[in-house]
């Protein structure tokens, strides 16, 4: 039997090529995103399109339940949508900051709920999260996007233990740079926010090292994709998978590194 896959942000980027890799393979794809024109190409591949928006509750409820009356089932969750939202702590709004958290926690949260029933009928499911190795570390000038990361990590701890007696599994995939838009809405969403405050000297040296970062170490998508497919057909998958764009290096750098030692090495990229 094909497995059911629903991923979120398959217009763009990883999910966008997750979602071609996985239909490609196999899978029984349903591709979700806002911009339903972006995914079109998707369908030469087998990918069925959803226009959702995963602060919009009907959109959400209508997804999923379009899913459940074709396939009677959803084996797979990839919980990709997300964006960063960046300024400094005191630039950015709370209805923006609050607004990050919409789309890149409490969508993900609700689509779990939404799938969770069908899953728990079928005593099988796997729901994978995309965090990103800005998960385990901070940066300047990037704390809501962060602190949305670091919550999906727990989140998904607590839920992975939740759901063991169900027989389903949770897995966080941690990426590094990846060369998709989410880097220039970023750094544009950095230069309007804190661009021109009493942050905007280090700010505008962030976004520069923004920029180098994409060129100089951003992986291909395609990376995250076959990633997100290991971490579904793996009978045993890893609780977490790092890759692409410095992602070992970063997430070594921090386990052995100090706070204070961490902060120095990070300020001293934006000299
Ligand atoms: P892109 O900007 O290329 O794609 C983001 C996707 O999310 C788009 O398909 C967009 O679709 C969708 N999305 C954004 N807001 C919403 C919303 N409100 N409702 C539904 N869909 C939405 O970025 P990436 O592919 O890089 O990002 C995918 C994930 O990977 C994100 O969670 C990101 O945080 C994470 N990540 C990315 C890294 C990188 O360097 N690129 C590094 C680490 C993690 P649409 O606008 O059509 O709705």
């Amino acid at each position: 039997m094909q497995k059911v896959v629903l991923i979120t942000g398959a217009s763009s980027g990883i999910g966008k090529e997750a979602a071609r890799l996985l239909a490609q393979s196999g899978f029984r794809v349903y591709g979700a995103a806002r911009r339903l024109e972006q995914m079109q190409d998707l369908t030469e591949s087998g990918v069925r399109l959803l226009k959702m928006d995963v602060t919009d509750e009907p959109s959400m409820v209508a997804g999923v339940q379009e899913i459940l009356n074709a396939e009677k089932r959803i084996d797979v969750l990839v919980n990709n949508a997300g964006y960063g939202s960046y300024g400094s702590v005191e630039d950015v709004p709370l209805s923006e900051a609050r607004y990050q958290l919409e789309v890149n926690i409490f969508g993900l949260a609700r689509l779990c709920q939404l799938v969770l029933p069908a899953m728990r009928a079928q005593r099988s499911g796997r729901i994978i999260n995309i965090s990103s190795i800005g998960g385990s570390f901070g940066e300047p000038h990037g704390a809501w996007y962060h602190a949305t990361k670091f919550a999906l990590e727990g989140l998904s701890d607590s839920l992975r233990m939740e759901l063991k007696q169900f027989n389903i599994d949770v897995v966080v995939i941690k990426p590094g740079a990846i060369v998709t838009e989410w880097n220039t809405i970023a750094r544009d969403n950095l230069a309007n926010v804190s661009g021109k405050t009493v942050y905007g000297n280090l700010v505008m040296k962030h976004v520069k090292l923004m920029e180098r970062a994409d060129q100089q170490m951003g992986s291909k998508p395609e990376v995250v994709a076959k990633a997100i497919k290991k971490a579904i057909v793996a009978s045993r998958p890893r609780t977490r998978y790092a890759v692409g764009g410095g992602a070992g290096l970063v997430l070594f750098m921090r386990r052995i590194l100090s706070d204070r030692m961490f902060d120095r090495m990070y300020l001293s990229l934006l000299r």
